[in-house]
């Protein structure tokens, strides 16, 4: 099969959703090519929760018209965890807490799934240990989070320290970070960012929801797009995160507005 474009690794079109028949996407098209990092902003409810959880098949959420093709494949009707395999990877705004289940365990049966889908070889217990103590290093955690339950009782910054050890494991095509710098001081920030910018490979791609600029000053984006009532208003380089800093997002969502007397 000839691809149009083997570097296009996720491809929005006319993306229209809704949860409980109230529409929240309207309409929302994007490119994302290999070695990219975009970022999404907006602001609270403008969408951009939703945006991703749809991409990783959130079951609360109805495409109600577009596409969403990865790797030029239309993934709308895998299941999440087949699309997780495929390599989508979604770190969440609120990790969830999984009582009763090993942190270690659940990382190990995620990354040997992952592993049989890259044709790569199930890790045991002893090697997984080697595997995970030095991806642990990369988001410079204790080891005594792997004996304890998911997230359970994790501070926010220990939960967001714990989505990137995830990510680093299960080496993703695309990951989707949302709002992973909410909540962090300036530290867990950069430990966060060097390794989102560490995992960013020339064949795998990183899309940051953010409505801050500040992991944007540590994690340089390709694009920044403004998402508004749904919709991507405005797509710009790093700079148009620093303009929204400075004036807001009115002056994306009201361009009629005087940037000088704002
Ligand atoms: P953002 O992440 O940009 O803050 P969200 O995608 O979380 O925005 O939310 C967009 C809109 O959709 C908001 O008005 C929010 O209340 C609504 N919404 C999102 N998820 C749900 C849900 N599960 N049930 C009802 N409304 C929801
Ligand atoms: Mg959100």
């Amino acid at each position: 099969m000839i691809k149009k474009d083997a570097h296009l690794i996720l491809e929005i079109t006319d993306l229209h959703a809704s949860v409980e028949d109230q529409p929240i996407l309207q309409g929302v098209n994007l490119q994302i090519r290999a070695g990219e990092i975009h970022a999404v902003m907006g602001r609270n409810g403008s969408g951009k929760s939703t945006l991703s959880k749809i991409i990783a098949g959130h079951p609360a959420y109805t495409v109600t018209s577009g596409e969403v093709k990865f790797q030029g494949k239309d993934i709308l009707n895998m299941e999440p965890e087949d699309r997780a395999r495929a390599g989508v990877f979604l770190g969440f705004q609120y990790p969830v807490e999984i009582p009763g289940v090993s942190n270690l365990e659940f990382l190990r049966v995620a990354t040997n799934s992952r592993r049989v889908e890259m044709d790569e070889e199930e890790l045991d217990t002893f090697a997984f240990e080697d595997l995970v103590n030095e991806k642990l290093k990369l988001v410079q955690m204790d080891p005594i989070f792997l004996e304890r339950s998911v997230n359970e009782g994790f501070s926010g910054g220990e939960k967001k320290r714990n989505e990137i050890l995830q990510m680093a494991l299960l080496q993703p095509i695309v990951s989707i970070l949302d709002e992973t710098d909410s909540g962090l001081d300036i530290d867990a920030l950069r430990v966060i960012a060097a390794g989102v910018n560490q995992l960013n490979t020339p064949y795998s791609a990183t899309l940051l929801i953010t409505h801050y600029q500040r992991l944007l000053n540590e994690v340089i984006p390709d694009f920044v797009h403004v998402m508004s009532s749904g919709k991507i208003l405005r797509t710009g380089g790093k700079e148009l995160a620093l303009e929204l800093e400075e004036y807001g997002y009115d002056c994306v969502e009201k361009p009629s507005n005087n940037k000088e007397v704002n």
